[in-house]
């Protein structure tokens, strides 16, 4: 079974600058290779294959002495994930790659051989950088098969390890509809199952947002190019790593709570196009806010761990306006009606609750006997970094841009 582990490090001056260089020539390659492929394709009609451009690559390589000092291996990582980026354009899975800046919040760099981890001094070696300190908060059993550097920032450095653990992965359980739990994501509640269970959406969250908006406009006000501005920047910086960091505490508290603590063992959940919502959609703000994306995945890939299940629904079902007792679809129902109430059947009922009870229903005939083709696990959605790395660890293409 292949998990991902994340570590802070702690690299002295040097090795800080040695990461800086390895970020900035990562970078370099991937803008290169973008605007290599646009040039080729507006003078030829053709486009430069991944080989061609590695070939290229090794070739400026002997020139740009530059690029000499950084692992040869990251660079060429680089240029995988840049394909994988313009695949995926290809095949309308996503925006079309852009060129990356220095100014962008986080950097990383990745490692697809040759780590060493040395346990007993809590030191991590990598090509070209070595005895980098690192803080092992806990322990794994496995052979490493690739690393990804990151700096945040706020300037703190991370390397997720990929790891292939001995253990297997277990065996789904059957979907049953008595263990079956549908799960509403809201916005005055975060989480709201059909079994009448709500997580609320907790205060320090508002009081974090409040911060970061206050950080955001003094940040705006101040001049560009400014040392003021820089510094705002940085706050801008401090205070939403803190509202990331709260956010994933409670997604992981949630889905932990919901995957290890109860008998349920598949979970049905609204595949949420966030992105697509958020542009259209008059709770944009909300919905930006609210960390669903993350819960999902954190969900995910414990479930998966686990064995259990977790159902995406298809993403306009219109869960709220339903009745979740006569299947009677209600033409408006506004946001601050907190109670359905169903003109045909007259069933009375939460809001939120009946929402997720119908997205189990539609989770349950979803995978039912009419849909066979149907997978009740979704591993492919089983976290962007995660998965990135799996694939990369296992068949050497990646695409990691998260
Ligand atoms: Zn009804």
């Amino acid at each position: 079974m292949l998990k991902v582990y994340k570590y802070r490090i702690y690299p002295n001056a040097s090795q800080r600058q040695a990461f800086t260089s390895h970020f900035g020539c990562v970078r370099w390659v991937y803008n290169w290779a973008l605007e290599r492929r646009q040039s080729h394709y507006e003078e030829k009609n053709t486009t430069l294959s991944r080989r061609e451009l590695q070939d290229e690559l090794v070739a400026l390589k002997k020139k740009l002495s530059w690029l000499r000092n950084v692992n040869i291996q990251s660079l060429l990582a680089t240029l995988i994930n840049f394909d994988i980026a313009y695949k995926r354009f290809f095949k309308k899975q996503a925006k079309f790659p852009r060129f990356k800046s220095k100014y962008d919040g986080r950097q990383s760099y990745q490692c697809p051989q040759h780590v060493e981890l040395d346990v007993d001094n809590k030191l991590i070696n990598l090509p070209k950088i070595k005895c980098i300190k690192i803080k092992l908060h806990r322990k794994f059993l496995g052979e490493i098969k690739t690393c990804t550097v990151s700096r945040t920032p706020t300037q703190k450095y991370y390397i997720s390890i990929l790891v292939s653990t001995p253990e297997t992965e277990p065996v789904a359980y059957k979907v049953v509809p008595d263990k079956t739990l549908g799960i509403d994501l809201g916005i005055k509640d975060f989480v709201i199952t059909s079994s009448g269970d709500k997580e609320p959406n907790h205060k320090y969250l508002y009081k974090s947002q409040r911060r970061l908006k206050s950080a955001q406009r003094k940040f705006f006000k101040k001049v560009k190019g400014s040392s003021n501005r820089a510094k705002a920047r940085n706050k801008v910086a401090k205070v939403y790593e803190k509202l990331t960091n709260q956010r994933r505490d409670r997604a992981h508290k949630v889905s932990a709570r919901l995957v290890y603590k109860s008998h349920d063992t598949s979970f049905a959940i609204e595949d949420l196009n966030v992105q697509g919502m958020m542009k259209n959609h008059k709770l944009a703000k909300a919905i930006g806010d609210c960390g669903w994306h993350f819960f999902i995945k954190a969900l995910q890939y414990k479930s998966r761990w686990s064995g259990k299940n977790v159902i995406m629904i298809d993403r306009w079902f219109p869960s709220s306006k339903t009745c979740s007792q006569c299947s009677n679809v209600k033409a408006k129902l506004s946001l601050s009606t907190r109670t359905y109430e169903c003109e045909q059947c007259d069933m009375v009922m939460d809001r939120d609750v009946n929402a997720a009870i119908n997205i189990k229903k539609v989770a349950l005939l979803q995978i039912g006997p009419g849909r066979p083709e149907c997978k009740p696990v979704d591993h492919a959605m089983a976290g962007t970094a995660v998965s990135s790395l799996v694939t990369h660890g296992a068949k050497q293409e990646a695409a990691t841009r998260a």
